[in-house]
């Protein structure tokens, strides 16, 4: 649902409208998998090029994707993201053959034996319903990460975009996400510089962010796509401008992201392992449920799952020690 998570998708081609599965396997460490739940797309925001180009939404049944995250369990797979344009609208079109949604589907792969961790990308804050939150607090696997796209923090510039909320409803959705879902960590992307963009609208959209508090974001300047509505809009904005009010909104993501990480410090956090750190060969990266790196001292093997506790933070990475097991 966001710019980033369309970025971010690497399966498939966009003029084929085949499933991942029909694909090679999509598998950077063994340890971890993506499976794709749908493809296509049947919003229509203004700056996005994904309903052109693939179509509407089309979900892949549910046995299969069960199946798929069975086998891939059984592989020693342990993390397993779902992955779709807008993952909470899936199942929609299976209706009224099959009436499963999105939490349910939660729900089934939570579970698969094996299946350590469960995350899902991207969801479209309009499509965000109880059963999905409550799947979310509720099963074990499902990580307390949630990335929703916020893209602008004002009404005029979201109603421009076809996001179809306004801020009060992403604000009262991010609270009820909040709420229901203890310790939860809130990602999301933002576009800067969409036309027609005042000064006042970047406000309203830095206002937000300080009001959510979000622990990671993605931003983004806008640039036009062709074949896209947004980009035959008049009121483009200004290169400059863009970029200075992009620079203006990452110090505010930074110093929250790192005030969101400076409250883990001295907790323990439970660490995928992913292999040496990428600075430090002597140390390890993983990734904690809340999907925040961590470089860590400590002994164990990729895929492992250890305790580590939390020693230091900065805006992007936690820092610590891998807690050893005490013979009772
Ligand atoms: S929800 Fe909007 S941004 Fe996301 S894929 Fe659909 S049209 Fe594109």
């Amino acid at each position: 649902a966001g710019g980033a998570g369309v970025a971010r998708s690497s399966f498939g081609i966009a003029e084929e409208r085949r499933f991942a599965a029909a694909l090679p396997v999509h598998r950077e460490r063994r340890f971890q998998a993506w499976v794709q739940v749908s493809m296509g797309c049947n919003s229509k925001c203004a700056y996005c090029i994904v309903p052109a180009v693939r179509g509407r939404e089309q979900s892949r049944r549910p046995g299969d994707i069960v199946a798929e995250v069975t086998r891939l369990a059984a592989d020693g797979v342990k993390e397993v993201t779902l992955l779709g344009q807008n993952v909470n609208s899936w199942g929609r079109d299976l209706r009224p053959g099959i009436e499963t949604e999105f939490g349910e589907l939660l729900r089934a792969c939570d579970a698969v034996e094996g299946i350590e961790r469960i995350r899902f990308t991207s969801p479209h804050p309009k499509d965000f319903r109880e059963p999905v939150i409550a799947a979310i607090a509720e099963c074990v696997a499902v990580c307390e990460h949630v990335h929703l796209p916020l893209q602008s923090g004002s009404s005029r510039i979201l109603k421009a975009m076809r996001r179809t909320y306004d801020p009060e409803r992403y604000l009262r959705l991010a609270a009820k996400l909040r709420e229901t879902i203890p310790d939860l960590a809130l990602g999301t992307d933002v576009i800067v510089g969409f036309p027609g963009e005042t000064e006042e609208d970047f406000g309203e959209t830095l206002a937000l962010v300080e009001a959510v508090r979000f622990d990671s974001a993605y931003t983004f300047i806008y640039s036009p796509r062709g074949g896209t509505e947004a980009a035959t809009m008049a009121d483009q904005v200004p290169d400059l401008v863009k970029h200075e009010r992009l620079e203006r909104l990452v110090d505010v993501v930074q110093r929250i992201a790192a005030e969101r990480n400076a409250e883990r410090v001295g907790g323990i956090e439970e660490v995928l392992v992913e292999g040496a750190s990428r600075t430090d060969s002597t140390v390890l990266r993983g990734r904690t449920r809340r999907n925040c790196t961590v470089n860590f001292a400590g002994a164990a093997a990729p895929g492992e799952l250890v305790d580590v506790l939390i020693e230091a933070s900065s805006s992007t990475t936690l820092r610590g020690a891998q807690r050893t097991a005490v013979a009772a």
